[in-house]
């Protein structure tokens, strides 16, 4: 898996974001080896409304692509920003698995977006940005994509969390043998 950075965390390491990353993705995603992922801290994309998005790159030229920016907006709480990770590395799976399609707008004024999910149309009132999309939060966290990232973001924090606590133990015995 090829993980890359833009811009610097000031909450994160780079070896904390991939470390947490491959462990996400090799429970997620089947041949997660065959992705690149390049993390952009602190862009324009992520907004106070907007904590994260996961942003293909190639749009609409494959069904299933390989190579996702995802854009994790910085000086959020360490834990918060790596349950952000895992909630983007569904989606991401989503997109890996072709269950959901990229963005396409249908107007020519860009007034409606379609999101393809599970084969269903999903149309959508936005004023040619997605951004527009979460501001009902309620609306937005019912997607059927969204709800599984909701979900699926607290199992692998759990499993993080736990291997997370035994290494800690684990350490903790060695300080106590030597
Ligand atoms: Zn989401």
């Amino acid at each position: 898996m090829k993980i890359s950075f833009k811009g610097k965390s000031s909450v994160l390491t780079q070896n904390e974001c991939k470390d947490a990353i491959t462990f996400f993705a090799s429970r997620l995603i089947p041949k997660y080896k065959n992705i690149s992922i390049c993390i952009h801290f602190n862009t324009i994309v992520a907004t106070d409304k907007f904590d994260a998005q996961c942003q293909l790159t190639g749009l609409n030229k494959k069904k299933r692509p390989s190579k996702f920016n995802i854009h994790l907006k910085d000086g959020l709480d360490k834990f918060v920003s790596i349950m952000m990770l895992a909630h983007e590395l569904t989606h991401v799976y989503q997109f890996v698995r072709g269950d959901l399609q990229p963005c396409q707008y249908i107007s020519a004024d860009n007034k409606k977006i379609i999101i393809i999910y599970k084969n269903k149309r999903y149309e959508m009132p936005a004023n040619g940005t997605v951004n527009d999309l979460v501001k009902d939060r309620k609306t937005y966290k019912n997607l059927p994509w969204e709800k599984e990232a909701y979900k699926t973001q607290f199992k692998l924090i759990d499993a993080y969390v736990d291997r997370f606590s035994k290494q800690i133990k684990n350490e903790l015995r060695g300080f106590y043998l030597d």
